[in-house]
């Protein structure tokens, strides 16, 4: 089976551990602080700005718990999000409000944010849909003209960037994921960029029960207390990272550039190969500036042959998917306002193929070859063929 998604681990993350291994300190020490400060470098900001957990999830949990998000407030995201920042926002107390989204990009867009806001809004949660920043800068302005919270989450763009600006740095807050599915991981993990320093450290506190940092035998000494006391000033629950994740996430966040190439190379191909296909459209271009992660590759379709090509690739060894089904789908979260024809449209349309750094040249053809088998057999299924789309580049089939 040709997957999806895949981590590329090997002999270095390996020694990386077993290093860890051997120092005999497996919990958060030495190896979690210096993996924070190379992502801080990454992302160009302070290392002060930067902080880790043991998930994006917990990330954007603790956000929204940051920014004072609670019962009365609402948060904007578009409805084509990850469960776990919706979830972050409900948890709070809050009212996670869905907007629409791009057809095309899958991305929210300043209007579609726009036409959410009332007097209750408090902040805005979008993504960087497979790691095309979208229109992420001008969302930016909107939060910063009407005085709102942005928070980004960014699991989808470990590198991408806006005009040199790295995507989740834009805000107010960032969230990234090093979990299994992501290009560089940590087994799991998570990293959080606040603005704001003292943020940090109150997510610092907030991710190992809200102690103050203050314990140890030299402080203790300091303060003429006993080292095993600690003191709390608000209580929090256990989401710390440790030295083991953090030496594998490590040495992956140095290997991102060479996945990426090799990525950037894959997504090329797949370009290249199906821009031409009768009923095929191709992610849109980048616009000048914007640099993605190439997280997902997705392709569109008539709706009415999607799943029926989704099959015909899975029965000969491809698995595609669908990021991320709609929100205001689930039982959860059914708000019973709102439009969301972009959203409506894409979901119905979108395929995501596989897109990860060990695909071989061998593994591209295939996917290739079988996609456009797939397109001729299934042309015409619903006896709306969507060539006629294709010039524009700006519809879905
Ligand atoms: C993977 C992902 C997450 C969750 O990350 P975890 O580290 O697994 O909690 C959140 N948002 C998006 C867009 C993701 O792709």
């Amino acid at each position: 089976m040709i997957n999806v998604f895949q981590p590329s681990l090997g002999e270095r993350e390996l020694s990386a551990v077993r290093e860890v291994f051997e120092s005999n300190w497996i919990g958060k020490g030495s190896r979690v602080a210096a993996f924070e400060a190379a992502f801080a470098e990454h992302v160009g900001v302070a290392r002060e700005q930067v902080t880790s957990v043991n998930s994006c999830t917990e990330a954007t949990f603790l956000a929204m718990r940051l920014l004072d998000v609670g019962p009365g407030d609402e948060v904007v995201l578009p409805t084509v999000s990850f469960v776990g920042a919706a979830n972050a926002v409900a948890a709070a107390g809050a009212r996670p409000v869905f907007c629409d989204v791009d057809p095309r990009t899958l991305n929210a867009t300043v209007d579609g944010v726009a036409a959410r806001l009332t007097p209750a809004t408090k902040a805005v949660l979008p993504l960087h849909y497979g790691g095309h920043p979208g229109q992420i800068a001008e969302i930016a302005e909107l939060c910063r003209d009407r005085g709102l919270f942005l928070v980004e989450d960014a699991a989808n763009a470990q590198a991408s960037r806006v005009h040199g600006r790295a995507c989740g740095t834009l805000g107010d807050i960032g969230v990234w994921s090093f979990d299994h599915g992501k290009i560089a991981v940590s087994v799991d993990g998570g990293m959080l960029y606040a603005r704001d320093p003292e943020l940090v450290e109150r997510a610092t506190k907030l991710a190992y029960f809200g102690l103050e940092q203050t314990s140890g035998y030299d402080q203790a000494m300091r303060s003429r207390t006993r080292w095993w006391e600690f003191e709390i000033s608000s209580f929090s629950r256990r989401s710390i990272m440790n030295d083991v994740l953090a030496a594998v996430g490590h040495v992956q966040l140095g290997r991102l550039g060479e996945f990426l190439s090799r990525r950037r190379e894959v997504v090329a191909a797949y370009d290249e190969a199906l821009r031409e296909v009768p009923g095929l459209l191709i992610p849109p271009p980048l616009p000048e500036g914007h640099e993605s992660s190439y997280y997902l590759y997705w392709v569109q379709m008539d709706p009415g042959v999607r799943d029926s090509v989704a099959r015909y690739l899975y029965e000969r060894g491809i698995y595609t998917t669908f990021r991320y089904p709609q929100l205001h789908k689930v039982r959860a979260y059914q708000a019973g306002d709102g439009r969301f024809p972009g959203a409506e449209r894409a979901a119905g349309a979108t395929l995501c193929l596989p897109l990860h750094q060990a695909l071989s040249d061998d593994d591209v053809s295939l996917v290739i070859t079988t996609l456009i088998e797939a397109m001729d057999v299934h042309r015409g299924a619903s006896g709306a063929p969507a060539s006629g789309e294709q010039a524009s580049g700006e519809k879905v089939a």
